[in-house]
């Protein structure tokens, strides 16, 4: 069997264009590229890590977003407030929905330019009212890569990464999966993407699966279409507002998938080459439900992995359980249950919480990210309490990534099962429902719409 070692350096060679030469790194890239495996390093020494990244990039928001650092003069920290680790709890947070607070038109671009941290380049927009898509366009052809989460249940979230911080979102992906799966993973594996095609679509769910191509040599997507924010529009507009990111699979792919993706497998058990199956967990469970009524099985037992994400909800208030899923995965597929591991992320950070194999419990990656749970208040509660999520992320450069989820959680000090050092979130997430957290959204909106000085000259209208 080929040693840890080698395993992540084979994966490293396949990823190399997103690696800076190591000349360049700083905290930041120490704190992800410099580790072999992001869950196993000794808590001394990724606590080192994630404290250098963050203060690094804490100092860097401060100083170069006026907004940012307007915020933190509101709260009276500064960077020089942040000596020690235990100072990161007074990093001043910001709340999701601050993200989903943005005009429309030309307006949203300076929303977007203000809430971006450092140089922009020029971007050039020439419709006179152009729509979100119009946008995003623009900054992504000036070599931007914004992305924003389905929006399916309200507002889209759009956050603004530039390319270094898009970079590390998708190699952080592709590292958490292979270094949970070892020894599974090989380059020459049949990957089924149950996602919208990530060269096609904006949505960061999808666009982040753009790795995936790299690491492995045989990718296939089950959305092809493009999928913007209008789209997404489309698909959802009177179907009710609390529609699910599933749904909106489903709604893009109807059932004809279903029957591409057995024909798909029926191909890969002749040839016997190994597969996976990445993305939403909704589109295998119908392709499961469909074989159990043809009283069909395959036999991927050494040769298959699922890594699921983006959510448990089946229809509008029926959850799949993951442990349900896990063992329909086992007993339809033959596919091991500790090569069916979830994956949670969300658009805000780059932070990848993953399932280890033993356990499924969610691991952190914490040589970059601290994570907190924070109540009402937005005071940090302790471990086994339920709470939101909230973390730093010392790899975020383009915006502050200090940022308080919607997501409810329980972080555990560390995982029950596995003795994978630091602390583990428990495995079903679900969206925190009723209390807002109280907060300075409304300054903040206000400090966002208003120019705050950012120089405009960046854009170019034209007519
Ligand atoms: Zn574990």
């Amino acid at each position: 069997m080929v040693s840890f070692d080698e395993y992540i350096r084979k994966l490293d060679e396949r990823l190399e264009k997103y690696i800076p030469p190591k000349k360049e790194w700083g905290p930041p890239e120490h704190a992800v590229y410099g580790v072999k495996d992001l869950y196993n390093v000794p808590l001394k020494k990724a606590k080192e890590l994630q404290f250098k990244a963050i203060k690094y990039q804490f100092k860097r928001h401060y100083e170069k977003n006026k907004f940012y650092r307007e915020f933190c003069r509101g709260q009276d920290i500064e960077p020089e407030n942040i000596k020690k680790y235990e100072d990161l709890d007074k990093i001043p947070l910001l709340q999701d929905k601050f993200f989903k607070d943005y005009p429309e038109g030309r307006d949203f671009a300076v929303w977007l330019s203000n809430t971006f941290t450092g140089d922009l380049p020029t971007i050039r927009i020439r419709e006179k009212h152009p729509t979100y898509d119009d946008v995003i366009k623009a900054f992504n052809s000036a070599g931007l890569a914004i992305s924003h989460s389905s929006g399916t249940s309200g507002r889209h979230t759009f956050i603004p990464r530039d390319k270094k911080t898009f970079d590390i979102a998708e190699y952080a992906l592709a590292k958490a999966i292979v270094s949970m799966v070892y020894p599974l993973w090989e380059y020459d594996i049949s990957a089924y993407l149950l996602m919208p095609n990530p060269f096609k679509t904006t949505l960061f769910a999808g666009k982040v699966c753009g790795v995936l191509y790299d690491a492995v040599k045989d990718v296939t997507s089950a959305i092809d279409r493009e999928i913007t924010t209008e789209t997404i529009r489309l698909l959802m507009s009177g179907r009710g507002i609390k529609a699910s990111f599933i749904r909106l699979a489903a709604a893009i792919s109807g059932k004809k998938i279903i029957k591409n993706i057995v024909k798909w497998l029926e191909e890969k058990e002749k040839k016997k080459g190994k597969i996976a199956f990445v993305g939403a967990p909704y589109i295998l469970h119908e392709v499961i439900e469909y074989l159990k009524r043809e009283g069909k099985t395959f036999d991927f037992s050494d040769r298959g992995g699922v890594v699921t994400g983006g959510g448990w909800k089946i229809h509008e208030n029926r959850r799949l359980p993951v442990e349900d899923f896990i063992k329909e995965v086992n007993e339809t597929l033959g596919i091991k249950e500790e090569h069916c591991l979830d994956v949670y992320a969300m658009v805000e950070g780059n932070g990848i919480m993953t399932h280890c194999p033993e356990g499924h419990y969610l691991h952190i990656p914490i040589t970059y990210l601290h994570p907190m749970v924070i109540d009402k208040d937005m005071n940090p509660v302790d471990y086994e309490e339920y709470g939101r999520f909230a973390f730093l992320d010392g790899t975020a450069y383009s915006y502050p990534g200090f940022i308080v989820s919607g997501d409810r959680v329980r972080m555990l000090e560390r995982c029950p099962v596995c003795d994978r050092p630091g602390p583990v979130l428990e495995p079903e997430i679900k969206r925190a429902k009723g209390e807002e957290v109280r907060g300075c959204a409304e300054e903040v909106r206000r400090m966002l719409t208003m120019d705050v000085g950012r120089d405009q000259g960046v854009f170019v209208w034209k007519r």
